[in-house]
């Protein structure tokens, strides 16, 4: 009597628990599954273009993907509507890299772009941080500390997604880009594929309006361009909208990441 009673308890309790309790649950399983398997490996690699991160993808015809990362913080929460309007316009697909916090500052715009079936949400991070395993840096800004820390940076923004969206994202990169050798095997792990980038085309929206169109023009098939959309203040959105009409005319086409890579 006492065991049913505590399975219908136990059964209650999980029905009546909100959808963060069992996110929690998953989370400490994911990070004790990969402290056990992870948890003595000492990283010696760190770069944008480790073995398993997808810098291009495979095409017998003119394609190539314009990937937009959206990063957040105070200084990076702006929205280029202008270039959102272009692309909605001309119809160009692109895929998405949002950031927690980018989301919250711009719930609603968020909410917009993942309706649009033009555009694809990827998995930007937590609060944008390299991914490492023992707290390594790029560009300043200091990696995840271990692997508690790495897996939320990279799980807590996916659940965040689907939570707003109910889609889960697979297609994941790290604030500034870079992994360690370790790293890169956890986010896989975690289900996701990384999204790295062979054109470069606005170097965090510092490239002048022509920079970014001759980056933009230097596409071949199969690469993967990433520019940024939340600094309105700089010139990628000219520089996109200058090299836009060129690339079609020259027979290229734009796809979603999710269109040509997949799990
Ligand atoms: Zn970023």
């Amino acid at each position: 009597m006492r065991k049913i009673f505590a399975v219908i308890s136990i059964t209650l309790f999980f029905m009546l628990c909100s959808t963060s309790f069992s996110a929690a649950t998953d989370l400490e399983s994911m990070i004790t599954e990969m402290e056990v398997k992870y948890g003595k490996c000492v990283p010696v690699q760190w770069g944008e273009e480790l073995d398993g991160i997808v810098t291009r993808f495979e095409t017998d015809s003119k394609e190539i993907a314009l990937t937009l990362d959206a990063c957040g913080s105070k200084r990076g929460s702006g929205c280029d509507e202008e270039l959102i309007r272009f692309l909605r316009q001309e119809n160009i697909s692109a895929t998405l890299f949002i950031n927690a916090r980018w989301i919250d500052a711009n719930p609603d715009f968020f909410l917009d772009l993942a309706n649009d079936p033009l555009f694809e949400i990827g998995n930007h991070g937590l609060l944008h941080k390299p991914c490492s395993v023992n707290g390594r840096s790029a560009y300043g800004i200091e990696g995840t500390a271990d692997i508690p820390e790495l897996v939320g940076e990279i799980e807590l923004n996916g659940v965040k997604i689907e939570d707003l969206t109910g889609i889960k994202p697979y297609f994941f990169r790290s604030g500034t880009g870079y992994y360690d050798e370790v790293a890169v095997q956890i986010a896989r792990d975690l289900g996701y594929i990384i999204a790295g980038y062979s054109v470069l085309g606005d170097a965090g929206a510092t490239f002048s309006r022509e920079k970014v169109k001759a980056a933009l023009l230097s596409s071949r098939p199969g690469d993967i361009i990433l520019c940024h959309m939340n600094h309105p203040e700089g010139d990628t959105a000219e520089g996109i909208i200058d090299a836009v009409p060129l690339l079609i005319e020259k027979g290229f086409t734009f796809v979603r990441l999710g269109d040509k890579v997949v799990k």
